[in-house]
């Protein structure tokens, strides 16, 4: 289990300990613990893509962000599975039993954006506006919402299986740093990009029609912009940017991109 879950655990354990004081005052000390849970689990469920989405990015990131991000990376990275297999008495017929392994619950963006926010100011004093107009804290409201987000929570930490992120991947060194480089395929997508997460390297990963994936490299054969040299390097297409600039090998020249407009007089 990552030190992230652990952490969910234990101020979930917190919140609801504050939860059973008839105290309203101590509503906001469980509304602190809730969040703090909420982040647990979705750091948590980050992890599960770290080699798409490294933690060095979302260090400081609040949930959302972060679960925004995953669903890009994986569009059902915060939909409820469960996950069972079964032995196929022929290569594509079904399996006459299948046997379960178990169901993940996951703390999804729409309970994220309908509650961490709440949660979050019932942690600040009131404004000022706020105390002039004499309007008290509704207590009922927030120990319901407090009991709600817990549940779900509880429904969370309790999933027999998590992290559990199936798909086609392909996975390859990148060929200017080696770094490995692994993403998935979404289902129904047969073309996409990827970017090397530690260099310039960027790729079109392409399906083929017999679920291969084909991979190439963005890259660039230009010559050298001296007219009487025709030298020519091989640019990645992210290295191509404004005042970028290398000196020619054959003329000594400095080539330079630059971005430009020209026009052109009607006719
Ligand atoms: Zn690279
Ligand atoms: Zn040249």
């Amino acid at each position: 289990m990552s030190i992230h879950r652990s952490s969910a655990r234990k101020a979930l354990a917190l919140a609801r300990y504050e939860l059973a004081s008839v105290d309203d005052q101590r509503l906001k000390y469980a509304a602190l613990e809730l969040r703090m849970a909420i982040e647990g689990v979705t750091y948590d469920r980050a992890l599960a893509y770290k080699a798409e989405f490294p933690p060095e990015e979302y260090e400081t990131w609040q949930p959302k962000k972060i679960m925004l991000v995953l669903l890009e990376i994986d569009s059902s990275a915060d939909s409820d599975s469960s996950l069972s297999f079964g032995i196929e008495p022929a290569p594509g017929q079904s399996p006459e039993v299948m046997r379960h392994l178990g169901a993940e619950v996951v703390f999804n963006l729409q309970i994220i954006k309908k509650h961490y926010d709440a949660l979050g100011s019932y942690l600040h004093s009131p404004s000022l506006k706020h105390v002039r107009s004499g309007v008290t804290s509704d207590y009922g409201k927030m120990r319901k919402r407090c009991e709600e987000i817990a549940s779900s929570l509880e429904r969370v930490l309790a999933s027999s299986i998590f992290n559990c992120t199936l798909g086609v991947f392909s996975s390859f060194d990148c060929c200017e740093c080696n770094t490995r480089i692994r993403r998935r395929m979404p289902r129904g997508v047969d073309s996409i990009e990827v970017d090397c997460l530690n260099c310039s390297g960027s790729y079109t990963l392409t399906r083929t029609s017999d679920d291969k994936i084909l991979r190439e490299l963005h890259q660039h054969e230009i010559a050298c912009a001296n007219k009487n040299c025709n030298h020519t390097i091989i640019v990645l297409r992210k290295e191509i940017v404004a005042g970028r600039h290398w000196t020619c090998k054959e003329c000594h020249g400095r080539n330079e991109f630059h971005l430009g407009l020209v026009h052109y007089e009607s006719y």
